[in-house]
This record gives structure tokens, sequence and C-alpha cells, in this order.
């Protein structure tokens, strides 16, 4: 009834730490201006309602992007005609649809929102079925698109209420695969709200919450995984920081306790402080705090840095999903793209020296930032939502 609680089912799968991110970010930003009580459940499709191999995706994800050009293959074929992607979509929804029907079933949700590129076909399935059971549940099902540039055709699907995509380059990808404009916006990426709050907050105060001292700083990391080969590259980047000025590195290792645990044991240059993290849940406080980042080419990261005026450093890139990045960002003027770890460092060298660069490149990197954005998805969902309930309370009426 239209009294009670919306239930929000947001679909996530911790394959890589950006979508769930996006998946946090929308559930913070939909209770920060509702005006009437959600419940919300973020849920981790796979993990938690499919089956053995499909239950271990985020542990392939992990494995794949550790291997380019494995993950390369998987990414082109699946989207190399309509054939295949239909294809592709047919063979999964099959596997997968019994397990996505569950899960809506116990989650009863009025809205479902999807961050997660592999759940669209299954879930607009489950959707239209129960919506054509006679007093089926009318249930709106959203997408929120957490890649930059290089969209996969398997995020969009035709029948979701409404797309939301973070650039116009994917709004013109979404429209060939079939999406009618009345139901794509483009209102950038969404990224937690601590991004947003930060930027009232005066830069030496965070760093000495963080007990950093005011020096230059460079944060270094390889998404939520801690990808890339993390420790050659933290190593590089400390030897291009030596010099008669103290700096400071600040390397967040994500979930990679290898890497995490390698760097502790590591002996830096005097005059550097080095912070090595694992997993950080404040990563807004480390990217304002510093003037440089380091990292692979993921599409949170860089909206992220966007947002705190960093310029990037990109290391690499996962083929296919992350290529258009590199452009995105080279284009733009907010940083470069150096596979080669000792130009890298050489780079990066240069970029410290010169404080002019720096600043011209933190405020290209801003001018391209939406901070808002999670907040402008959420309020268009909740006017889905309250046209809904209208809806409803003339029925009741
Ligand atoms: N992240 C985090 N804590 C960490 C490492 C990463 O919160 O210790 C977040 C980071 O802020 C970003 C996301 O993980 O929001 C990484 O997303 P991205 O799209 O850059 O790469 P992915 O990990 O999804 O490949």
């Amino acid at each position: 009834s239209y009294g009670e609680a919306t239930r929000v089912l947001i679909l996530m799968s911790e394959t890589g730490g950006g979508h769930k991110a996006s998946a946090w970010s929308i559930a913070e930003a939909l209770e920060a201006q509702a005006d009437h009580p959600l419940q919300i459940s973020i849920v981790d499709m796979f993990v938690r309602h499919t089956n053995f191999p499909f239950n271990r995706l985020p542990k392939m994800y992990s494995y794949l992007s550790n291997k380019p050009r494995m993950w390369e293959a998987v990414y082109k074929t699946t989207k190399m005609t309509a054939g295949t992607i239909l294809g592709c979509q047919e063979a999964l929804s099959l596997a997968w649809i019994d397990h996505f029907h569950r899960c809506v079933e116990e989650e009863d949700p009025d809205l479902i929102i999807s961050v997660h590129p592999l759940v669209q076909d299954g879930v607009a399935r489950v959707v239209r079925r129960i919506r054509s059971w006679r007093n089926g549940r009318d249930i709106a099902f959203v997408t929120v698109v957490t890649d930059l540039v290089d969209i996969h055709p398997f995020w969009f699907h035709p029948a979701v209420d409404r797309c939301f995509v973070p650039t116009e380059g994917a709004r013109e990808v979404g429209g060939k695969c079939g999406i009618a404009s009345s139901r794509l916006a483009v209102c950038g990426l969404p990224v937690r709200k601590g991004f947003l709050d930060i930027l009232g907050r005066r830069r030496e105060e965070v760093r000495a919450g963080l007990a950093l001292e005011d020096l230059q700083t460079v944060l270094v990391l390889g998404g939520g995984d801690g990808v890339g080969d993390l420790g050659t590259l933290a190593r590089a980047v400390g030897g291009s920081m030596r010099g008669s000025m103290r700096r400071q590195l600040i390397i967040v290792c994500g979930k990679n306790t290898r890497v995490f645990e390698e760097l502790q044991e590591e002996k830096w240059p005097r005059e550097i402080r080095v912070f090595v993290l694992g997993y950080v849940t404040n990563m807004f406080e480390w990217m304002f705090s510093s003037d440089v980042v380091v990292t692979k080419a993921g599409p949170g990261t860089i909206a992220e840095a966007c947002i705190c005026g960093l310029p990037i450093m990109i290391s690499g890139f996962l083929p296919g999903q992350e290529e258009g990045n590199v452009d995105y960002i080279e284009s733009r003027n907010i940083g470069e793209y150096h596979p080669d770890v000792s130009n890298l460092a050489e780079r990066l060298k240069a970029w410290l020296a010169d404080s002019s660069l720096l600043e011209r490149m933190s405020r290209n990197a801003r001018a391209a930032s939406y901070p808002r954005a999670s907040l402008e998805i959420a309020g268009e969902i909740l006017e889905i939502v309250q046209g809904r309930r209208e809806a409803q309370k003339n029925i009741e009426r």
C-alpha cells in the first residue's frame, strides 16, 4: 500500500570495487532525499543468488583483470555482432533466470536499480514475468551505468524504465542499443557522498586527521582489487619522488593482501613519508589530501579523482572496458598514460617539479567532474517512485 515504505533493491556485484561504490552512493543519495520511508537492500546477485561457477564471479573478475589479453578476448567477443550479444544474453539468462527470480521474490521490491552490466537481460525477463501475472506486482526497473566511455551492450536493455549514463558518448551507445532517448539521462558517474561533502573542508585539516603532513603527496591505486603490478609501480613512483624535498607517498592496495604485505616490508627512501594501506573506506579523504594520483583507468577512480581535482597518471587499463577512459583523460588534459613504468616515473618526476602544470590539470579535472551525480540520479529515481505511489493512491481510493 502507498502508506508503506518503498522497497528498493540495488543489484551489484563485487567485480572490482566500482559497482559496490556506485551502489552505496545511490543508496545514500536516495535516503538523503526521500520524503517517505525507503527500505533499501544492496545485493551481490551472483554471490548471494547463483550457484557454481557464477557465484565466484568476483574472483573470476579479479583473476581475469590481471590477465588483460584474456579479458580482452572475453570482452570483445561477447560484443562482436548483434548475434553474439543476443546469443550470450540468451545463454546467461537461461543459466540465471530462476536464481534471479528467487532473489526478486525474496526481496519483493517496488523498484530495482541495477549497477551491473550482467544482470539487465535476466532481471528484465523476471520483471516482465511478474508484471504479466494476474495482479502481478508492477516493479520499476532502472539501470545506472558505471562505465565511462566504452559501454558494453549488455548494459542496455530497451525495457528499462530509465537508464542513467555518465557521458554523452555512453548515451549514444545506449541509443544504438535500442533505448528510447526519453529514457536515457546523462548525469555523470555516481560517487559516494563523502566526495561531495569533503569539498567544503580545508585540506590541511583533512591531512592532519590522517596523520599526513603538508607535503607534496602522491597516491597510488589499482582499483578495488589492487590490480596491475602495484608493487613495481609503487617502487618506481617512490623512486621518482626522491630529491631534496620531503614528500609523501600513499599506496592503497585495496583487497590485494599479498602486495599490501610485500610493500609494508619495503625499505623506502628516507626523505619520503610512506603510507601503505589495505582496503580503505575513506578514499575521499586520501584523494582530497593528494596532489597526484597514479592509477589504472578505472571509471570510479577517475570520477572521484576529478572531483578532488587530482591530475591522473594512468599506468594501465582493462582492454575493451577502460580503453576509452585513457583518451577521455588525455583529451581533456587531466593527465597522461604511460604503460611503461620507467617512463611513467620520469614523467611523474617532471610533473612534481612543475606546479603550474599540476594546477592546470587539476582545474581541468574539476571542470570534468560531476560531484552531484548521485543526488541527481536519486532525484530522478524518486520521481519515478513518486509517480507510482500517486497511481497506487488513486487505485486505493
Ligand atoms: N576503493 C575503495 N577502497 C580501496 C580501493 C578502492 O573504496 O581501498 C574504491 C575506489 O574509491 C573506487 C572503486 O573502489 O570507487 C574502484 O572503482 P574503479 O571503477 O576505479 O575500478 P574497479 O575496481 O571497479 O575495477
